[in-house]
């Protein structure tokens, strides 16, 4: 059966490349460009509703910067001459969706940790800008690495970070985000960049056993948000999601929509720009 590019078909898979995949993307409200810098499927967390299928295995874990910007070039020609549209699977999106919203880096791990990541990060700058193109270069990552030097350099590249903040509690950091990894140090790390520029936050919603997030969980989840604030960083606005395709654990499923839309109406109801993605 042929591809159709729509929401539902989110593979991160383009061809025969390695790297670059193309999506249609609900919250980018377009056609996104993907860079996948983690082809060998390891990430730093262990969500439970992770939509990465490691049950087979991944690829090599080295980046190859050259090869990357090889498939980039190979998809920008076309988009920056207009022909993208006429060729498949591109000629299966609907007319409304035609627009190339960003390039992501939004892979199968977080994308921050390869070494290769400012190098990678600065071919996909220079791609976009050889083409003549103008959208946006936005980094999807769990901002626990921000702290480090060559990661923190390397954001300057981008132009909009969507950084994840799922929880409010450490207890329910660790249960849905699968980690050990210090809550504090990712607290930490969304402060210090939010205070240098805007940054976007995206947040899951899960029901874990069938049970959502209690309403004291939104409430913490809420105070982390005015922490940052009140503390001199910005968040420009907050997305809302939840379960949308096979998780990694069956334990975690999707929240329905009208307790999405409530925990995006107390974002807005504390001044934030919040919108839920059902
Ligand atoms: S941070 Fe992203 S890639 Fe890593 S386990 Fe969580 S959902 Fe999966």
């Amino acid at each position: 059966m042929s591809r159709v590019l729509d929401f539902s078909d989110h593979r991160r898979s383009l061809g025969a490349n390695r790297y670059v995949y193309a999506v249609v993307s609900r919250r980018a409200r377009g056609l996104s460009i993907g860079v996948n810098l983690n082809p060998d499927k390891v990430c730093n967390f262990d969500c439970p509703y992770c939509q990465v299928d490691r049950t087979t295995p991944g690829g090599p874990s080295r980046v190859d910067v050259v090869a990357l910007r090889g498939e980039l070039d190979a998809l920008l020609d076309p988009v920056a001459a207009g022909t993208l549209w006429a060729e498949a699977p591109f000629d299966t999106t609907a007319p409304q969706l035609r627009r190339v919203a960003d390039i992501a880096f939004s892979g199968d791990g977080e994308r921050t940790t390869p070494p290769e990541f400012p190098e990678a990060a600065r071919v996909a700058r220079e791609a976009r800008d050889a083409h003549g193109l103008v959208f946006p270069l936005r980094l999807i990552t769990n901002a626990t690495m921000f702290d480090r030097p060559r990661v923190r350099q390397t954001l300057a590249l981008f132009d909009e970070l969507w950084c994840k903040l799922d929880a409010g509690s450490e207890a329910y950091f660790r249960l849905v985000d699968g980690t050990r990894f210090p809550f504090d140090r990712v607290l930490a790390n969304l402060l210090g960049v939010a205070r240098e520029r805007p940054i976007v936050i995206q947040a899951m919603f899960l029901a874990w056993q069938g049970q959502g997030p209690g309403a004291d969980e939104i409430t913490a989840w809420l105070d982390r948000l005015r922490a940052i604030r009140d503390q001199g960083g910005t968040i420009d606005r907050v997305q809302v999601y939840t379960v949308a395709r096979r998780p990694a654990d069956p334990r975690a499923t999707a929240l329905d929509a009208e307790a999405l839309h409530a925990i995006a109406a107390r974002a807005r109801g504390e001044g934030f720009g919040a919108e839920a993605f059902v």
